[in-house]
């Protein structure tokens, strides 16, 4: 996938790519899936990761509402 492909699969809210890679969002260092029902961020914000373990190195919290059954207590 291109990064182009991807801010367009994010943009569509397209839940068939969950678990495939990984959108952060700069402005609110929240880290959601592709098709994630919140607000989509603006193009200059997005961050793709293939990892969910880089995103979270690199300081990004999980999305409440997206990942919220992948919160631990
Ligand atoms: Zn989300």
């Amino acid at each position: 996938m291109t990064q182009e492909e991807k801010i367009e699969i994010c943009q569509r809210r397209d839940k068939s790519y969950t678990g495939k890679f990984y959108l952060a969002v700069k402005s609110t260092k929240i880290v959601c899936n592709p098709g994630c029902s919140s607000k989509v961020p603006s193009e200059k914000n997005m961050v793709f990761y293939d990892m969910l373990e880089e995103v979270l190195a690199d300081g990004y919290r999980l999305c409440k509402i997206c990942m919220k059954e992948m919160w631990r207590q």
